[in-house]
């Protein structure tokens, strides 16, 4: 069978499915039933630059929402 890093999906027995290693928790359980499938989920499916689109869109949504605190301050005084 291929190294964990070049697989895409894992079979978890107990769910009799396939399991995105994505979808894994950090220490490679199944999302479904807890069984323990893999090392780890380094390698899986979430790339880093996934990683650069949510802390923009945190940045972007923060400063959204100081804006709104900043009108709403206006409003009020
Ligand atoms: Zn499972």
């Amino acid at each position: 069978m291929d190294s964990i890093g070049a697989q895409k999906v894992i079979w978890c027995d107990n769910c009799d499915r396939d399991v995105d290693i994505g979808l894994l928790s950090p220490d490679g359980l199944c999302p479904g039933c807890d069984t323990w499938l893999a090392d780890s989920r380094d390698g899986g499916s979430v790339p880093w630059h996934f990683w650069v689109v949510v802390v923009a869109a945190v940045i972007y949504l923060g400063w959204r929402a100081a804006q709104g605190v900043l009108w709403v301050g206006q409003q009020l005084f």
